[in-house]
């Protein structure tokens, strides 16, 4: 499974690379990871089900 971000650094969509499910607060999910071009991290709320990677 494949997440798009946006990076704050290149200004766009970005492949999250290295992405890690994190529960931001209970029951809302997030993906974390880095943007392929820059390595910057880029943090993306999913919602309320665990995302799979
Ligand atoms: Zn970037």
């Amino acid at each position: 499974m494949e997440y798009e971000g946006r990076c704050m650094k290149c200004k766009t969509k970005r492949k999250i690379k290295d992405p890690e499910a994190t529960e931001v607060k209970k029951g809302v999910w997030a993906i974390k990871g880095k943007c392929e071009k820059c390595g910057t991290t880029i943090f993306k709320i999913i919602g309320k089900e665990k995302p799979k990677l």
